[in-house]
């Protein structure tokens, strides 16, 4: 079927050197004088020259070729078309006349491949046309049964099953519906270690970002962690001093921040000496301490952050008031368990030897109580597993409940 779309040029751009940009021709034919558009940018250019020594000027389905372009500068823009563009290697080039859509949603019908099960919100690599982004199923619509084309209710999808369903990108990608046949229409899905799990057909977008209107969106907790693609939450890190909680937190957040997650780390360190430094260790100080910590990691989480927050926190009353400020499933509390003794021997800041001498009053464990967490979400016994281990068992903690 010859339509419309099917005569549409779409490309990927390999390199722009000076003014002269190298694409592979992905779909359709170019003629000198065309005008051409950088899909992300919108940034547009004209053909002034084809060298077309790598072989044809319009594409072979199964092998695109490399069609080296001589392009001139709009006159408006002036000086090199490299020195003007930001545009990426992979972004997809096309007429200005006759673009693809520019979204980071949309609907689609996908071929599960994988023994692994399709779970909605997990994160996979997508790739589409070259271009690759982050991709969850936001919206599992229904299975597609195969022999009668049935529409089945589902909550995740098996092996060979084929369903429909709406999916969000960490950034838009330029593409076509199924219907053009465009190669700009058909995905894959991956999984973190480029294992094909899944093959797809853009339906539709869900949000055209090439609209020049802008659209009502509500800024919202829920707005703000999809575009950092993640789900807020809070760790909450509550043990004796020296029980290793700082030592594990750091960990965590230097392992979130490789994982490409927006991450925080509250501690006693940059609370003590800034907001809380009107507050000392009496017991009604100590309660005011966790409470603005709360408060603030309640702020960090509505800003859609991963708040790691690494104190004492002795009352459980206090620890449940905290908790209070979450929703369900927000608040994961960690205790960092290991004996005084044990906490006394590591003393890695000489509190405890300060204590001894009677230096220091109102400390955790000795004239200060600390209760023991009744229900943590997770507990690390920190004399028996490692520092790197414990971090660990939090990331994947947090992975599982994303
Ligand atoms: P806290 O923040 O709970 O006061 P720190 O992390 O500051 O505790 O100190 C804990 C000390 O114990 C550090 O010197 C750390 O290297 C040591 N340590 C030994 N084993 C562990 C462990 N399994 N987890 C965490 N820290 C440990």
């Amino acid at each position: 079927m010859v339509n419309e779309e099917a005569k549409a040029f779409r490309a990927r751009l390999i390199s722009i050197n000076g003014n002269t940009v190298i694409m592979d021709v992905l779909n359709g034919e170019l003629s000198n004088a065309d005008q051409l558009v950088f899909c992300s940018s919108g940034e547009t250019f004209r053909v002034i020259g084809l060298d077309t020594n790598a072989g044809s000027m319009s594409a072979d389905l199964d092998s695109p070729v490399a069609v080296q372009v001589v392009a001139q500068v709009d006159a408006e823009l002036g000086g090199s078309l490299s020195a003007k563009v930001a545009a990426k290697v992979g972004e997809i080039i096309a007429r200005s006349d006759h673009r693809p859509e520019y979204v980071d949603q949309f609907e689609a019908e996908i071929l599960w491949m994988s023994d692994q099960k399709m779970l909605p919100g997990r994160r996979y690599s997508l790739s589409c046309a070259g271009q690759t982004a982050d991709a969850s199923v936001t919206k599992l619509k229904y299975r597609v049964e195969q022999s009668n084309g049935k529409h089945i209710a589902a909550t995740s999808i098996s092996k060979d099953e084929t369903f429909i369903g709406n999916l969000a990108l960490s950034h838009s990608i330029a593409f076509d519906p199924m219907s053009s046949g465009l190669e700009t229409s058909a995905f894959e899905l991956k999984s973190s270690d480029s294992k094909t799990l899944a093959r797809g057909q853009i339906r539709h977008g869900l949000r055209r970002a090439s609209n020049v209107h802008w659209q009502a969106i509500t800024v919202d907790k829920t707005a703000r962690s999809r575009l950092k693609n993640q789900t807020p939450k809070i760790v909450w890190l509550t043990g004796l001093s020296a029980s290793g909680k700082s030592t594990i937190a750091n960990i965590i957040e230097k392992k979130l921040l490789e994982m490409g997650r927006h991450a925080y780390l509250l501690d006693g360190d940059n609370v003590r000496h800034g907001l809380n430094k009107d507050l000392g260790f009496t017991d009604a100080d100590r309660v005011e301490n966790i409470r603005r910590i709360a408060e603030t990691s309640k702020l960090m989480l509505d800003a859609g952050l991963i708040v790691i927050a690494s104190f004492i926190s002795p009352f459980e009353a206090e620890r449940r008031m905290a908790r209070s400020l979450f929703e369900e499933g927000e608040f994961i509390e960690v205790h960092v368990d290991a004996s005084l003794t044990v906490c006394e021997q590591r003393d890695p800041k000489g509190l405890y030897k300060k204590v001894r001498q009677g230096v220091i009053q109102n400390f955790t464990g000795f004239d200060s109580p600390y209760d023991k967490p009744e229900n943590p979400e997770i507990k690390i016994e920190s004399e028996t597993v490692s520092a790197e281990e414990a971090a660990t068992k939090i990331i994947d903690y947090l992975s599982a409940h994303e």
